[in-house]
């Protein structure tokens, strides 16, 4: 068991705070600390940077964070048994992490955070694909992040970084390739996790660009995808038909045919219809 620091190691951290893993907060923890470092080392040069971690547990990421040098970091926990576990980190790191406890979903970390901000999570897939989403439709550009390092199941992380034409593309690419450059950085298998999940998870690396590639508007944006892969085995004129009533003349306007399906639009195609449709 790597020591990253003077605290205990994470087996017994989990012990002294009786933190067994709860299958409703989606607790899969990782242990490893030489293996939480790699994951921490995955967000680029922390030193200089605020970290917003979302999900610490028992603090095992939050501990390759600070020691690969994050200039702070601020968690946000939802289960208030891992508190005391990260109170201890917080002391021994001195005033470089701040934990608040709640849903991230609900809560604005913005008011803590000073630029420049990067993030870094393992969290429940559902609320990461939630959170994912969010961050990368603000109306304005760039977002508060300059890049996003996230667990995901594999199949999920295989989602964020598909092209056109195959199965697991759709609104996940485009919405994450029209922002950011997204890549996947490693693969964990089960046994990584205590307890081990059921399927093999990866960590997607997102950076920010400084301008979407394309121009659209990210609520058309994401209504069109979300219609157009909604139905994905459709023509588009018919899953998008409830987008816009002259769907196939803007279909036509944007260069798309209207008997193309959503899979094999380019993210270029989507951009330009959602500027069809913003039209009035
Ligand atoms: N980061 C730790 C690690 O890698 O060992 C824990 C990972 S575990 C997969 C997910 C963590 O997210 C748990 O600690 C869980 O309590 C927390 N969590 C779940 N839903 C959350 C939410 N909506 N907001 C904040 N934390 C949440």
């Amino acid at each position: 068991m790597a020591k990253i620091d003077t605290l205990p190691p994470l087996r017994e951290v989990i012990r002294t705070h009786d933190l067994h893993a709860r299958k409703s907060m989606g607790q899969n923890f990782l242990l490893d600390l030489n293996l939480t470092a790699k994951i921490a080392r995955q967000a680029g040069d922390l030193t200089g940077c605020d970290i917003l971690e979302i999900g610490p547990g028992p603090g095992g990421l939050t501990r390759g964070l600070l020691s690969e040098g994050a200039r702070h970091v601020l968690a946000i926990e939802k289960d208030a048994r891992c508190l005391p576990a990260l109170a201890e980190i917080a002391q021994a790191y001195g005033d470089r992490l701040t934990v608040i406890e709640g849903d991230a979903l609900e809560i604005d970390p913005l008011a803590h955070l000073t630029p420049p901000i990067r993030v870094a999570a393992n969290l429940p897939y559902n609320v990461g694909t939630e959170l994912l989403v969010r961050w990368l439709t603000p109306s304005a550009w760039p977002p508060f992040w300059q890049s996003l390092t996230l667990m995901f199941q594999r199949e999920v992380a295989e989602r964020i970084v598909a092209r056109p034409g195959s199965k697991a593309y759709g609104r996940l690419a485009i919405l994450a390739q029209w922002r950011a450059d997204a890549r996947i950085v490693l693969q964990l298998p089960p046994e990584a996790f205590t307890p081990p999940p059921k399927v093999s998870s990866s960590v997607v690396h997102l950076n920010a660009l400084d301008a979407p590639r394309y121009p659209a508007d990210a609520k058309v944006l994401s209504r069109v995808v979300a219609a157009a892969f909604n139905q994905r085995r459709k023509m588009l004129r018919a899953a998008l038909k409830g987008t816009a009533p002259d769907i196939e003349d803007r279909l036509i306007a944007a260069g798309l045919k209207p008997t193309d399906r959503a899979e094999q639009i380019p993210l270029e195609g989507f951009c330009a219809l959602a500027r069809e449709i913003a039209k009035t």
